[in-house]
């Protein structure tokens, strides 16, 4: 661990004098000596597993059911925590905003409340289960607490940027929604894993969805590929938010994701919160 505290003084009293006084926290030099050998992972045995909104809430009971039935078995075996995705409405709003030139940090507000509608009603169809919403705010630290209790904690997946959201790389969709959302918590909880819930295999060159039925369906499937490798590649079009590649090569914690096809297999939930690669693994390299 970076040695940032100071040691007592010669009189025996600690002295509050720190080597970052003075310091503008911008130098590379200084904030490569915070770098810590290992970092404090508050909750260590937590599964951060996010459910889709478009690819799988919005779907309906039909495509949700199989899916609850699979996590009410898992959590008394793993703990979980889930996060909600928004979908088709966050993204009917953020249509609006964009046809009144809206900027980033607005549709962020606009988009939040959906994974929040979201996560009401997963709370609302787990209750009898132990199913319990719980917001941004202090029971975070009590995630542990909750899974041991026999809860399933639940929680929406959008980060709190709202008006201070990042200005997007290309347009002015806010880039940081709810799959960074999952992803952000489960690096600074230090979660054991973190899952997204999807409606394809896994990740592709391509959409596989644009490419049904036209001429340029031959697609290439990763079961493993690393975030490095994927920035370079550079793909159009992506199964998750592209920040989570860069944040990913960042993490301090969290070294891999997975991505599943839970609709079509609500079983491999099981198989990935098994440590068992039933999607596509996408993993840090340095
Ligand atoms: P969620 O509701 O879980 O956030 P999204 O609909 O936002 O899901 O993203 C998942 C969708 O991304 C998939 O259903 C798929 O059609 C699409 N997608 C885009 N690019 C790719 C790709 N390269 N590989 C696989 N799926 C992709
Ligand atoms: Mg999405």
């Amino acid at each position: 661990m970076a040695k940032l505290i100071k040691e007592k003084g010669d009189d025996g009293r600690l002295h509050i004098e720190s080597p970052l006084m003075g310091e503008s926290l911008v130098s590379k030099e200084l904030l490569k000596q915070t770098e810590a050998t290992e970092y404090f992972r508050m909750h260590p045995d937590i599964n951060v597993l996010k459910i889709g909104g478009q690819s799988i809430m919005d779907r309906g009971g039909e495509a949700l059911f199989p899916i609850l039935d699979v996590l009410i078995e898992a959590k008394d075996k793993h703990k979980i925590l889930l996060m909600t995705g928004g979908g088709t409405r966050a993204r009917h709003v953020y249509n609006i905003g964009v046809d009144l030139g809206m900027p980033t940090g607005v549709l962020s507000k606009l988009g939040d409340k959906v994974s929040w509608q979201n996560a009401e009603m997963l709370a609302v169809l787990l209750s009898k289960h132990g199913g319990v919403k719980i917001g941004h705010g202090d029971n975070l630290e009590q995630l542990t607490m909750f899974c041991r209790q026999g809860y399933l904690p639940i929680t929406y997946g959008i980060p709190p940027y709202g008006f201070f959201e990042h200005p997007a790389e290309y347009g002015s969709i806010p880039p940081h929604r709810t799959d960074c959302g999952a992803f952000l918590l489960a690096e600074n909880i230090g979660a054991q894993s973190l899952i997204f819930l999807k409606d394809e295999k896994g990740l592709f060159d391509k959409d596989p969805k644009k490419v049904e039925g036209t001429a340029d369906k031959d697609l290439e499937f990763f079961d493993r590929i690393s975030a490095k490798e994927l920035l370079e590649r550079d793909l159009d079009d992506l199964i998750i938010e592209r920040p989570i590649l860069t944040l990913l090569q960042r993490a301090k914690c969290l070294k891999e994701l997975q991505i599943i096809d839970a609709l079509h297999h609500p079983e491999y939930i099981l198989a990935a919160l098994e440590g068992q690669n039933v999607g596509t693994t996408i993993y840090q390299e340095k």
